[in-house]
């Protein structure tokens, strides 16, 4: 029954190991949610608008004006960006922006370029928008992309590269030349640029996040989309947007009033105070994750992995070659009855047979869990290299 162009998509990897996380007690280090609850002051808030509020009733389409308010500021505040709250648009998570962009955008004869491994969301939505997927490998070891593959990729018909960075499921994070170098060939091509921002407060180290729409000249062909999930720990509540141009903007609006409208009329408002929070906050994040980061991959490590450095948001990649697991969607469907912990193999992110090949013994870990939880996994995985 189900359509052909969603054919490939029938069932995601999450569902499944999630599943088996959950049949076999062990820690989910698979999809990537975190086990504590976003700021006291989030939730409060959230909590009051509901119950004494008034909150509840449906929000303006585009979203609560204190919310593009406060999105606007947080992208002065942080990347000194001039956003008018008109141009912003309130969506149900990053993930339909990311469907509301590509359907606004995007057509039978068009053609997306991104790069390989990618969201699973991309290659779902740019199908349903019946628009050609030009993808481009980041590989192992640092996941950057070569410039001539890059290039290779474009063609006069493309209409969209979407580019993710802090990128998941790497933990890359773009530089200003490589940025710099994807905005010029989108500008060479005529094309928009899509730019996931969702881990914009997750690069460690002193690494940049560098937004596409701060390069010279990208403004204007740029749509930026982040969300509260990730940043704020609620992946739950799905409060995302998206900001650019009025006509680019325009076009995504148009295919989200009829996807969802809105939603979310409580959380906004709360989501526009989280925005404000003070830098203690945003270093805090940073912190944390860093520190989480290390237990994690030195533990990995310590178990016999090859883990690759990451960069930015709260996802680690390792090489279970070493340890004598050459497929890494094999070790993800053993490891749970193994040593009881899930993780996520590469290649489901991938779906060119050279990105597939290329991801094959690749296994990523999250790292958003108290430090109980992944000290814990880390034992569980020291009597791996026995299994093999
Ligand atoms: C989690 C994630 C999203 C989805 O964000 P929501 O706000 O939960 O819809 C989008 N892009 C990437 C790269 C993600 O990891």
């Amino acid at each position: 029954m189900l359509v052909e162009r969603m054919r490939p998509f029938t069932s995601t990897i999450f569902t499944e190991i999630s599943r088996l996380a959950v049949e076999t007690g062990a820690i989910n280090l698979g999809q990537g949610f975190p086990d504590t609850d976003g700021p006291a002051s989030l939730l409060a808030d959230a909590a009051h608008n509901i119950t004494d509020g008034g909150r509840n009733q449906y929000p303006p389409g585009p979203g609560v004006l204190e919310l593009r308010e406060a999105v606007a500021a947080h992208q002065k505040r942080f990347y000194d960006l001039d956003v008018d709250p008109a141009d912003v648009l309130v969506t149900a998570g990053a993930t339909e922006a990311i469907a509301s962009v590509l359907l606004g955008l995007c057509g039978g004869g068009d053609e997306v370029v991104t790069f390989e491994p990618y969201y699973d969301s991309y290659a779902a939505s740019i199908a349903l928008s019946g628009a050609t997927r030009h993808t481009v490998p980041l590989r192992a070891p640092d996941f950057a992309f070569d410039p001539d593959e890059l290039r290779a990729a474009f063609t006069s018909r493309t209409k969209v590269v979407l580019v993710n960075s802090p990128h998941n499921p790497t933990g890359a994070v773009f530089s200003r030349e490589q940025l710099t170098l994807i905005g010029e060939l989108a500008t060479e091509f005529d094309a928009v640029v899509v730019t996931d921002e969702v881990y914009e407060h997750m690069a460690f180290d002193g690494t940049p996040h560098v937004p596409m729409a701060t390069l010279p000249g990208m403004a204007e062909r740029t749509l930026t989309i982040s969300s509260a999930g990730k940043t704020f720990s609620v992946t739950g509540w799905k409060v995302g947007w998206v900001h650019g141009p009025p006509e680019l903007v325009g076009a995504a609006r148009t295919v989200k009033q009829f996807l969802t409208f809105h939603g979310g009329a409580p959380l906004q408002p709360a989501v526009a105070n989280a925005l404000a929070l003070d830098d203690a906050f945003y270093d805090g994040v940073i912190t944390d994750l860093t520190r989480k980061r290390d237990l994690l991959s030195d533990g990995l490590r310590a178990a016999g992995f090859d883990v690759f450095a990451t960069h930015g948001t709260y996802f680690v990649v390792t090489d279970a070659r070493p340890l004598g697991f050459d497929d890494g969607f094999d070790l993800a469907y053993r490891l749970p009855e193994l040593c009881g912990v899930a993780a996520v193999p590469v290649s489901v992110f991938a779906s060119t047979p050279e990105g597939v090949e290329a991801m094959r013994p690749l296994v990523r870990f999250a790292f958003c869990k108290r430090d109980e939880v992944l000290t814990e996994a880390v034992e569980r995985m020291g009597g791996l290299r026995d299994k093999a």
